[in-house]
């Protein structure tokens, strides 16, 4: 199976992931974990690129295609050999994330993003994806330390973001949103539970036994 993790930055994206890998590992599980952009020798020079080297510049239609080598790299390298060997992988952002940064906020067309989308990752797609979502400012205000290019791009930018994926999230069935303005347990039970719901008998807490 595999699992994504997205939202505007300081949602909890990175502490949920670990949680949830940390769940699926106690289950039983052989999981691994990847980031996108990076993940692969080239993915992580293209993500340094992508989000550190702003005296570079970068316009959108080469940004955009950036993102997709680095995330095709990662699905013929990392995660396809993964989800062959029957491991969980559980991924920090993936395409959704390019169709709603440099689509729905950035101004290229969504159409087209998923278009090239399905060019490089041949077809590769999350099973289901969290989107972690609360207001804006307050996520920023989680953040520490320097901005990257994305973060740098102020907070209409973010809400531009927000907005695009609760869109997306409203007209796909593998995209759920979750409130990420609260405890960490109290999202971490949240999506166990989602994930308990749709595949019970994978993702079972305890071994049920005498069910004949
Ligand atoms: P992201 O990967 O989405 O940028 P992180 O997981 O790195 O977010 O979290 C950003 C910061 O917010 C970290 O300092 C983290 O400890 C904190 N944090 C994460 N989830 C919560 C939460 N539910 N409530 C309060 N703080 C949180």
């Amino acid at each position: 199976m595999f699992f994504s993790f997205d939202g505007i930055d300081g949602t909890g994206k990175s502490t949920q992931m670990d949680l949830f890998a940390q769940f699926l590992r106690d289950g039983g599980h052989d999981v691994l974990t990847c980031r996108d952009p990076g993940g692969t020798m080239l993915g992580e020079r293209l993500r340094e690129i992508l989000l550190h080297k702003a005296e570079i510049p970068l316009g959108g239609r080469a940004e955009m295609l950036l993102y997709m080598a680095s995330r095709a790299q990662l699905v013929e390298e990392v995660i396809q050999p993964a989800l062959r060997q029957e491991r969980e992988v559980v991924c920090d952002r993936f395409l959704l994330a390019n169709v709603v940064y440099q689509g729905h906020a950035g101004g290229l067309q969504v159409s087209e993003l998923w278009q090239v989308g399905r060019v490089a990752t041949g077809g590769t797609q999350p099973d289901l994806t969290f989107v972690l979502d609360m207001p804006v400012d307050a996520a920023a205000q989680r953040i520490t330390g320097q901005l990257d290019r994305m973060e740098s791009r102020g907070l209409d930018y973010m809400d531009r973001v927000r907005r695009g994926f609760l869109a997306e999230a409203a007209r796909r069935d593998d995209v759920v949103v979750i409130d990420a303005d609260r405890e960490i347990a109290e999202i971490h039970d949240q999506i166990r539970t989602i994930v308990q719901a749709r595949w019970p008998q994978a993702f079972a807490t305890e071994v049920q036994e005498d069910r004949r």
